[in-house]
């Protein structure tokens, strides 16, 4: 049977990665022990590895039941962009592409089959699997089988034949979102056999939560994209018409962005989508619909420019955030508005009693003194000992200030309008507004009129926010959301109560501040991003040829690390993350001969970049320079330059050192280091030679003794 060795030789062969991730190994193995598998994991966790590399470990195929018809083909090309024969079979394609794909399993082709829920279930389908060699049955997205769960699909309630058909058939079901009772569901309709369950962290810590209040949210989304050009990233809007002005204004200030909503055709909405997967348009306005079956592992950002419903849509939409596990921001804006919009949509619908609770534990989520994370994993059922230290909190501890008596009058001005007023008015009665309508009522007689004029109109917003949260009043909507003071909102006005409440300037500046922090970077990062930015652009190139989305070239990562590591060769290409046997071959030299390019420009202009002074001397040799040439352009002296021969031919490089020194030379230092003994220092054989022979052929000549023993 085969091992977890055989199982990680193929990670690093067709995926180019070194080790697994949490959980993938054990998961890996239980697949190879024939057992039937359950795997929870969050989105970008790594799922897919788990069936893909069993199918190529054992003989035989693999068949993946997906609903996502528009993934598949994404997924099928990434496959075979890393060497690997994999097709897909649903019905948008031809009869004619189905028989042929049907004709490369039956002939043993294919070591992957994607294929869709309802294909599947076809006879002629089952005769197929009946007559291929079947070494694992992958369910992929494995909570549709579940009425609970939030996307039931009922063709999966019927692939309970799966394991009466084929019973010797390992099967491997996953999902990234699944309560006890889906979990349950799942196994129960699949029929596994004693599965083994394995439910990895939903923590996703290179994702950055920040939540920021609701004010000038325009100038902040701008800074934002500003200080990470070309990188992708989603706001979510609450409505169309905001999705539309948003990605208006955007395009205004010269950024290349794009709206998504429902109510577009289907047309529209795939082309938008299909620029964003192809990093041609990098910044879309959506509403929550944009972002399903979209399997993107570069998304940068996710910006929430209104609160989500509740805990799990937020989630799920961060989530499309970093699934290349590289640090990515996440950014929530939040405001008393947005709060009372929601709570009014819920006021309609069947299940208000569940909605409203949900929505607040958002609120609660967003107004939180403490780590974010922690109140969101524990939301999902994971406890933490420790603060995260990436989100907004952890970075930057609010500060509290007394604010009993600003919450006085905001309830005293709710109760001398006899709670006859929404938040608007009252804000316009506290700031001593002229308003008609204001007038005409006569709240300009009220004592609280004007009492509040020196906090800004949007400062008070987010005040009453953070009052409401503490439960002191509360929006009646059967009366069209007019407060209504709580007991506890009595016990702050008559009794005394002590309120705090944390500066909504303070809230403002740390955003600030955190902005500018990513607008000074040290030279080492700015280099390292010029060339990242030469490597995107290849890689665009080379996406547009293949027809192909870029992430299926290289990700993000497999470009940050050639970035860090700058490699030149083919060993140091390979041990690049990512870059497989395949990919080293269709695209290694391509992406070696960019980097090159790249140290030689830099070096043209004077500049040094770190970790590439031999692999530029060796470059300039391989172009048959001469040492003293080298030096020239290199602006270092011939010495330098020998020595650099003189290690690369140590590290094993193709560097004729012998041209450099003669036979008789060589023979003549070989005694001399017999003699004195001395193998690093060049001084003791320069001075036993009687100082003719030059510093740099004594170290030559080391390296090859070196070498040679
Ligand atoms: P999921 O299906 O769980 O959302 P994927 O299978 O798409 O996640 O994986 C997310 C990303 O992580 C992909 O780019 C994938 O290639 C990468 N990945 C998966 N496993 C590893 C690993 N062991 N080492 C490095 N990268 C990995
Ligand atoms: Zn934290």
């Amino acid at each position: 049977m085969p091992d977890l060795s055989s199982a990680e030789s193929v990670l690093k062969q067709y995926f180019g990665y070194d080790s697994f991730r949490p959980l993938q190994g054990e998961i890996i193995q239980s697949v190879l022990d024939k057992k039937d598998n359950l795997v929870l994991m969050p989105t970008g966790g790594g799922k897919s590895i788990c069936f893909q590399v069993p199918a190529l470990v054992l003989p035989g195929i693999c068949v993946v039941v997906s609903p996502l018809i528009a993934l598949m083909k994404d997924q099928v090309e990434s496959l075979r962009s890393n060497g690997i024969e994999a097709a897909y079979i649903n019905s948008s394609q031809s009869n004619d592409v189905q028989l042929s794909v049907e004709q490369q399993a039956l002939q043993g082709e294919l070591k992957l089959l994607y294929v869709s829920p309802e294909k599947l279930l076809s006879q002629h389908f089952f005769t197929i699997m009946k007559n291929v060699p079947l070494n694992l049955i992958a369910i992929d997205e494995a909570h549709c089988i579940s009425a609970w769960g939030h996307d039931f699909r009922p063709e999966y309630t019927k692939l309970n034949f799966l394991k009466s058909s084929f019973p010797e058939v390992p099967i491997i079901a996953l999902t990234a979102t699944a309560d006890k009772t889906t979990r349950k569901d799942i196994v129960q309709q699949l029929q596994l056999k004693a599965p083994e369950i394995f439910v990895a962290s939903f923590d996703r810590p290179n994702l950055s939560l920040n939540v920021y209040p609701g004010k000038d949210r325009f100038k902040i989304i701008l800074r934002l994209i500003q200080s990470k050009p070309n990188s992708s990233g989603i706001i979510y809007c609450l409505s169309r018409k905001s999705t539309e002005e948003l990605s208006r204004k955007l395009k205004a200030e010269g950024i290349s962005a794009a709206h998504y909503h429902a109510a577009m055709s289907p047309d529209q909405r795939a082309k938008v989508q299909e620029a964003f997967i192809r990093d041609d348009i990098p910044v879309i306005c959506a509403t929550i619909a944009f972002g399903m079956g979209i399997d993107k592992s570069n998304v940068r950002w996710v910006i929430h420019y209104n609160m989500p419903k509740n805990m799990e849509g937020y989630y799920q939409e961060i989530g499309r955030a970093g699934r290349d596990g590289l640090p990515s921001n996440t950014l929530l804006f939040y405001s008393f508005r947005d709060v009372m919009v929601l709570q009014g949509f819920v006021e309609d619908s069947e299940q208000k009693e569940v909605q409203l609770a949900k929505l607040q534990r958002m609120q609660h989520y967003a107004e939180a003194p403490t780590c974010r994370r922690r109140i969101l994993l524990s939301y999902f059922g994971e406890q933490q000992d420790e603060d995260c230290g990436n989100c907004d909190v952890c970075k930057n501890p609010p500060t509290v200030f007394d604010g009993t008596v600003l919450t006085q009058k905001a309830l005293s001005g709710i109760l001398r309008a006899k709670e006859q007023v929404g938040s608007t008015m009252l804000i316009d009665i506290l700031r001593g507004s002229g308003k008609r309508e204001l007038l005409d009522k006569g709240y300009h007689n009220l004592k609280t009129y004007g009492a509040g004029r020196d906090v800004s109109w949007v400062d008070w917003q987010q005040y009453l926010l953070q009052m409401l949260n503490q439960g002191f009043f509360e929006p009646d909507y059967e009366e069209g959301g007019l407060l209504k003071v709580t007991d506890s909102g009595r016990q702050v006005l008559f009794e005394g109560k002590k309120v705090d409440l944390v500066k909504v300037e303070e809230i403002a500046k740390r955003a600030e501040e955190i902005q500018q922090k990513a607008k000074s970077k040290p030279k080492k990062q700015i280099v390292r991003e010029e060339l990242f930015e030469s490597l995107r652009t290849l890689r665009l190139d080379l996406a547009k040829k293949a027809d192909v989305p870029p992430y299926v070239i290289f990700n993000d990562n497999t470009l940050n690390e050639m970035c860090l590591h700058k490699p030149t060769t083919e060993e140091e290409m390979k041990d690049i993350s990512g870059v497989g046997a395949r990919k080293y071959q269709l695209y290694g030299h391509l992406f070696i001969d960019a980097i090159v390019r790249f140290l030689k420009k830099k070096n043209e202009e004077g500049e040094k970049v770190s970790g590439s002074t031999y692999k530029l001397t060796y470059e300039y040799y391989k172009e048959g320079l001469s040492a003293e040439e080298i030096a020239e352009k290199r602006n270092l002296s011939p010495t330098t330059i020998y020595s650099h021969f003189a290690n690369l031919y140590e590290n094993g490089q193709d560097i004729d050192l012998h041209r450099y020194v003669p036979q008789d030379t060589l023979n003549s230092i070989e005694k001399a280091l017999e003699i004195t003994g001395e193998s690093k220092q060049l001084k003791p054989i320069y001075d036993y030679l009687k100082e003719e022979v030059p510093y740099h052929q004594i170290r030559m000549a080391l390296s090859i003794l070196k070498k040679s023993q």
